[in-house]
């Protein structure tokens, strides 16, 4: 047997494959060759599987959303961040990833692993291997490239299902970013690490010169690699400049070696950009990978929201998923703040769950409607109950409905007595 991705190409149908197609709602064989043209994605590391819950990601499949938790290392607080990883399960993420920078990395993945199971788990390696050698030898520059493969290895070994990489992000394009006249150079934290070690040490980018190896690491797992954009625009002005753009295509590359070589592989995106550009990006992104399943951040699509960028986010990640992006990653909050808090995850992921239904109702309204039929139809009811439990998020539901105590009325206090639905209650047609 191999990687799910040759099974797909040998034409064969395994059990994964069925239950994808159950959970999604369409074809075994649709799902068979989505995997097999690497426009479909199975998030978990194969010494999971047997644990988690199944998340696709691609073409056809419904818009997933994941939620970034994990300790910093000013803020180390594991029992929050158990409470987060708690919250964006109870609230509709996908996955979660891990980004913790701060503490013993190993027992903080291990327990947001088992607080977010089933859904699979996400990390940066690069953060680990850096801190560790920071806490060892007093500065993470000193990591060694077998310090970044091994950190690697014994992540895949714990069982993470998917990881992102700041692969593309060459010691060239590093030199020139960072000398450049960019609103922020270098937003990624990944890709930062790389480009401070690849500039101190001369040398050419370990994930990208040591990628045949990193290749192999994955397969042996079946684990999903994510191809991180370190130039991805921190700023409105920065999106699709010469870096941005130029990152892209050499992640476009890595996409074909990946495939050639059996593995997993979706593409991250953006990053801050301008509403009017977004459809623009979903389309040059798929166009230059063949449908790599797409794994977007926001895209925020103004730079002015702080306090507020879940929503500037969610508004550019449902038109990107309306058009084709397949996985949106949150934005709290908090976001360019400060560190999350446990509401403001819960914020973060009701605003994406919105944005990835909004465009799975475009995509895919025969799948994704059936929920908003049913609520309209209670409203016009005034059955509360159904509505509140429909709701994508019900506490929130429950707790507005109730704000005042009890209505006197079948309606609510907004117009009480004048409630259209009873003033004409009388003529309406009945079931
Ligand atoms: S009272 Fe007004 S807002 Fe409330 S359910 Fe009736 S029409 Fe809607």
């Amino acid at each position: 047997m191999g990687t799910i991705f040759e099974d797909a190409r040998r034409g064969i149908i395994t059990e994964e494959m069925k239950k994808i197609a159950e959970v999604e709602g369409v074809e075994p064989e649709f799902v068979r060759r989505g995997l097999a043209a690497g426009r479909i994605v199975l998030l978990r590391n194969v010494k999971r599987a047997e644990k988690l819950k199944v998340v696709a990601v691609g073409e056809g499949m419904l818009t997933k959303v994941n939620a970034n938790i994990g300790t910093s290392n000013t803020l180390i607080d594991l029992d929050m961040e158990v409470e987060k990883a708690r919250i964006a399960k109870k609230y509709g993420a996908d996955t979660v990833m891990d980004l913790s920078t701060g503490g013993n990395l190993d027992v903080i993945r291990r327990k947001i692993m088992e607080a977010a199971e089933p859904l699979p788990l996400g990390t940066v390696p690069i953060y680990q291997a850096f801190m560790d050698v920071a806490n060892r030898k007093g500065a993470g520059i000193h990591m060694t490239e077998d310090d970044i493969l091994n950190t690697i290895e014994k992540q895949l070994k714990d069982g993470v299902d998917f990881m992102t990489l700041h692969a593309a992000l060459t010691k060239e394009l590093a030199e020139k970013a960072v000398k450049s006249n960019r609103a922020e150079p270098i937003v990624s934290r990944g890709g930062s690490i790389i480009a401070a070690w690849m500039l101190e040490h001369d040398k050419e980018n370990p994930l990208l010169s040591n990628f045949d190896y990193v290749l192999e690491l994955f397969k042996e797992y079946d684990a999903v690699i994510s191809l991180g954009d370190s130039l991805r625009p921190g700023a409105l002005e920065d999106a699709h400049d010469e870096y941005h753009l130029s990152e892209l295509m050499v992640n476009a590359r890595l996409v074909k070696r990946a495939r050639e070589a059996g593995v997993q592989v979706m593409l991250e995106g953006p990053g801050h950009v301008p509403l009017d550009r977004v459809v623009a990006d979903v389309r040059l992104a798929k166009r230059l990978t063949e449908g790599a399943p797409y794994y977007i951040l926001g895209p925020l699509v103004t730079d002015l929201a702080a306090g507020y960028d879940h929503i500037a986010g969610a508004i550019g990640g449902a038109l990107a998923a309306a058009h084709g992006a397949d996985f949106l990653c949150y934005v709290t909050p908090a976001e360019h703040l400060n560190l999350p808090n446990p509401e403001q995850v819960r914020e973060g992921v009701i605003a994406f769950r919105i944005a990835a239904h909004a465009a799975d109702i475009v995509k895919y309204p025969d799948r994704a409607m059936k929920k908003d039929i049913e609520m309209g139809r209670c409203r016009g009811r005034l059955d509360w109950e159904c509505m509140i439990n429909l709701a994508l998020d019900p506490d929130k539901a429950r707790e507005i409905r109730d704000q005042y105590g009890p209505t006197p009325l079948k309606s609510c206090n907004m117009c009480g007595s004048l409630c259209v639905f009873l003033l004409l209650d009388k003529w309406r047609k009945k079931d």
